[in-house]
């Protein structure tokens, strides 16, 4: 085992950091140095700015997509911290789910939208949202079915099955 070190500065804001990674042995270690030395490296404060401008400008590019969403769905209840934090997250799932309500068929589709409203008209505290939030990600039929915990997994799975049951196969 042999250490890798350098020391250069924040591309961003110029401040001297160290870099450092264990290889297996000095060879690894060297050719890891002269690979660091011709990076561009920022430090912790610059790439933690970063990652919250980059948030900061998707929620900006989103937002009317999930206004839209959000104008037909119930007002949900809680702090005013919580609602506008859960009301993001809810948008986001209500505008993946839709994306699988659209290959129901034009004759089921109706059947979709009884079952979105009932997920929108049972869960109307924030909290329910908020505590769930890192189950919401990647929503497919396939993460849907796959055992994930959340509760819209629950219901999207308990509809399917029902509306699966109704119409003899699932598409
Ligand atoms: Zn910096």
């Amino acid at each position: 085992m042999a250490k890798g070190s350098i020391t250069c500065k924040c591309a961003k804001c110029g401040k001297s950091i160290t870099k450092e990674k264990t290889c297996g042995n000095r060879a690894d270690a060297d050719n890891w140095e002269s690979w660091a030395a011709r990076q561009n490296w920022t430090c912790t404060e610059c790439w933690q700015a970063e990652k919250i401008k980059e948030r900061e400008e998707h929620d900006a590019q989103v937002a009317p997509v999930r206004d839209a969403v959000s104008a037909d769905l119930p007002a949900l209840a809680g702090s005013e911290k919580q609602i506008a934090w859960a009301n993001k997250i809810r948008a986001d799932v209500f505008i993946a789910l839709d994306k699988i309500g659209e290959t129901f068929k034009d004759e089921h589709k109706q059947a979709y939208r009884d079952f979105r409203a009932q997920l929108a008209n049972n869960h109307t505290k924030a909290s329910d949202w908020i505590d769930n939030r890192f189950s919401f990600d990647h929503i497919s039929p396939v993460f849907l079915e796959s055992g994930n915990n959340s509760f819209v997994s629950k219901e999207y799975v308990a509809f399917f099955k029902a509306y699966a049951a109704t119409i003899g196969d699932k598409k």
